[in-house]
């Protein structure tokens, strides 16, 4: 059926209404009027797939990867970069005007992504008689070639695996350093790949949990400082855009030398670290054991001596730490719990400042918070360009201070 395209959903999906029922349909643009077929049909909305272009909009361009209409990785690429930036940015305002009353004068204008190809240093290739990623909302392999949005090397890698047996492997993680040469490998499956020449100029290689041969982690620096990547640990798969991010999060510590800082959801300590010289101390948690090994070997590899982590459950540790003035936190999509919620709220912070990766319960949370603390601003970062994911930073502050 024959029909037009009115707005963008959250997902970066054209949105039209069928028999007065919402229906999302993937690679359409608002003002397009397409030819869709239904492919899904619940109680509450409709999923349909575009037949036919019957006019398109001028705002559309051509997708630089010919994997774009199936594959489940990226979501905007037929939309120009400055285009989706506004998409983003209108989106942010939306969220958090509806779920936590937060006025469009406290979003800030969205920071960009210098480089919005090749610009993730991770990918997870999917095997299984061929290597690739599977197709969008499905369990169904698509051999890829090339992806446009990772780092040139991983490419590179990838064009070497085809070529290799790869049976008895389900899983290849290929992560890469901006700054330095260094390669990581991590072979996921049954049983250990044979590795050929090749994959010795790899500065490190994994099966499983088990180094094959090279370096146990890889380096990578971001503004002056070291870290050390191991196989498991979280890094921000945008490591430019981690540093646009970071730089935000500097700004708002700036200039109260006897600040105590907690960092929850530290990962490797990446935040707590690079903060650590404007402030008299700082207080990483983080609940993977490992990336609190690494947070140690960052703090030991960068000399700094004001920063400690503990290892545990934030909801459990909280109540247990040192006070704090000041907090940043960062967590994982479902953003915060109740027991933390509780804790920012009992105690008296006169900073608080919100890392997000999931708008809408930023928005949940900012509600709850928003009893204490007042929202100052938003900023949107872009550091996962061609896809409908945006990264937030809010300020907030203690009200009556
Ligand atoms: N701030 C870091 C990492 C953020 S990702 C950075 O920018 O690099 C979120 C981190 O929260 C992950 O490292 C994850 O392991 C951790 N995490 C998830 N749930 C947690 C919990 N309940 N308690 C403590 N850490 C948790």
């Amino acid at each position: 059926m024959k029909v037009e395209i009115e707005k963008f959903d959250h997902q970066g999906r054209g949105i039209t209404y069928v028999h007065n029922k919402v229906c999302f349909v993937r690679n359409t643009l608002p003002g397009e009027i397409v030819d869709i077929k239904i492919t899904k049909d619940q109680k509450k909305y409709q999923e349909g797939e575009v037949r036919d272009f019957i006019h398109t909009s001028e705002n559309r361009i051509e997708p630089v990867c010919p994997y774009f209409s199936i594959c489940g990785g990226c979501d905007l690429m037929h939309l120009n970069y400055s285009d989706q930036l506004t998409y983003k940015e209108n989106k942010i305002r939306d969220i958090l005007n509806k779920y936590a009353n937060v006025g469009s004068e406290k979003i800030k204008p969205i920071v960009g992504n210098d480089s919005p190809l090749n610009y993730r240093n991770k990918a997870t290739f999917q095997v299984k008689d061929k290597i690739g990623y599977f197709e969008k909302g499905s369990y169904e392999l698509i051999a890829i070639d090339e992806c446009k949005i990772v780092d040139a090397r991983i490419n590179e890698i990838l064009t070497f695996l085809k070529q290799q047996d790869l049976s008895d492997l389900n899983q290849v993680v290929i992560r890469v350093s901006r700054y330095y040469p260094d390669l990581m490998v991590i072979f996921k499956g049954d049983k250990r790949p044979h590795i050929s020449q090749y994959l010795k100029l790899i500065t490190s290689c994994y099966f499983e949990g088990e180094l094959l041969f090279g370096t146990k982690v890889i380096r990578e620096k971001i503004g002056n400082l070291e870290f050390s990547i191991s196989p498991d640990a979280f890094f921000q798969v945008n490591t430019e855009g981690a540093e646009k991010l970071y730089q935000l999060v500097r700004s708002y510590l700036t200039g109260n030398k006897n600040d105590r800082v907690l960092d929850l959801y530290c990962g490797t300590g990446t935040i707590g670290l690079f903060v650590s010289d404007l402030v008299s101390e700082v207080i990483g948690v983080e609940v993977n054991k490992q990336a609190v090994i690494d947070a140690e070997e960052n703090k030991k590899k960068n000399n700094l001596k004001n920063i400690s982590f503990y290892c545990g459950d934030v909801a459990k540790m909280v109540s247990k730490l040192p006070l704090c003035n000041k907090v940043i936190v960062d967590p994982p999509r479902a953003g915060l719990d109740d027991v933390t919620l509780n804790y920012l709220l009992k105690n008296d912070f006169s900073k608080i400042i919100y890392v997000s990766c999931d708008p809408v319960t930023l928005a949940r949370d900012l509600k709850k918070l928003s009893e204490k603390y007042e929202v100052v601003e938003i900023t949107p970062v872009d550091l996962f360009s061609q896809t409908y994911h945006v990264e937030c930073v809010t300020l907030l502050q203690m009200r009556g201070l």
